[in-house]
């Protein structure tokens, strides 16, 4: 619960995630603790799949985590692995990767945290180059994975249509939240994608991240530990210079993020261009405020193009 109270500041929403992401590396840690003792019980490894549209928070989450466990964390991108490979040499990269983190402490790096962003696009590729090898433990490295898996729900739709066959049928069918069919996500689904089962196999925790709505995208821009918005408000008291936003400048912005499609990446990039004249122009001007209107807003995204 605390795990999950931390990344509450954080990131908005994602609940399931939070809570198999805090049960997860909870578990992951205390079986690092384990004794080497006699009852002959050994926790194993439960690396971890996210499964959600981009960007969601899926890396957010990932990191954040990291960040709270303070240890070495990496991001790669799994487009540059082999298929098959992903027990061959392209791997090593990714551990050399958390040792650089690491500054080539190798007990942390063996305790890091790796995350594999795209995994639904592992793409075929030639062997790497021979290298020199630092040997690296991985029996402790926690692996994060994540991938948008586009048009997964039809597999799980396909799933839940013939699995409920049969006497239940009418009822089961009239259960299933058509709307947010990402919920009944089971590794299944993803061998249906196109993962192979090995890889399947070695990431036993299976978790998704709901797409970002309205509501969501306005409470990113100010209510997270480092929102944008308390961002800027810092950059401006910086020079002394009281930053304030009306609601409405805010909802535009977010009226802007839904209409370009960007989600709570665009979020940034509009904000940007909304402030790129204030920040030029109020640091050298005798200003002590600023206050961002519905009016400014308009006129300075609407500037900006962000359609392009
Ligand atoms: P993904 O890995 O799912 O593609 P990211 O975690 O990289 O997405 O999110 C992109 C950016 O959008 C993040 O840097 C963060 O600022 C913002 N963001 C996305 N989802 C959330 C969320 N649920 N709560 C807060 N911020 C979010």
């Amino acid at each position: 619960q605390e795990i999950k109270d931390y990344l509450d500041q954080y990131i908005i929403g994602q609940d399931d995630a939070k809570r198999y992401l805090a049960v997860a590396v909870y578990n992951h840690y205390k079986r690092l603790q384990q004794s080497a003792d006699d009852d002959g019980v050994e926790i194993e490894k439960s690396n971890i799949i996210m499964v959600g549209s981009t960007g969601t928070g899926k890396t957010l989450l990932a990191r954040t985590i990291a960040k709270l466990l303070k240890v070495p964390f990496t991001i790669v991108d799994a487009t540059v692995f082999t298929e098959a490979g992903y027990v061959g040499e392209d791997v090593e990269s990714i551990l050399s990767r958390l040792l650089q983190v690491a500054d080539y402490d190798l007990e942390a790096a063996q305790r890091g945290i790796v995350f594999i962003d795209e995994i639904d696009k592992i793409a075929r590729k030639a062997d790497n180059p021979d290298q020199d090898y630092i040997h690296v433990d991985t029996r402790n490295i926690l692996f994060i994975c994540g991938g948008a898996f586009d048009g997964i729900e039809r597999k799980i739709a396909q799933r839940l249509n013939t699995h409920v066959v049969g006497y239940n049928s009418v009822q089961n069918l009239r259960n299933v939240d058509k709307e947010d069919l990402m919920k009944y996500i089971l590794p299944q689904d993803l061998k249906s994608f196109g993962l192979i089962p090995e890889i399947i196999g070695r990431l036993p925790v299976l978790t998704h991240l709901n797409p970002l709505n309205r509501e969501a995208l306005r409470r990113i821009l100010v209510e997270p530990k480092n929102s944008i918005v308390k961002q800027y408000e810092k950059l401006f008291a910086m020079d002394g210079i009281k930053l304030e936003f009306d609601t409405a400048a805010l909802d535009y912005v977010v009226d802007k993020a839904v209409e370009y499609k960007l989600g709570a990446r665009g979020l940034r990039s509009i904000v940007e261009a909304m402030m790129i004249d204030a920040m030029f122009e109020v640091p050298s001007s005798k200003k002590k405020s600023f206050k961002v209107t519905l009016d400014y807003a308009k006129k300075h995204i609407d500037k900006a193009h962000l359609d392009n």
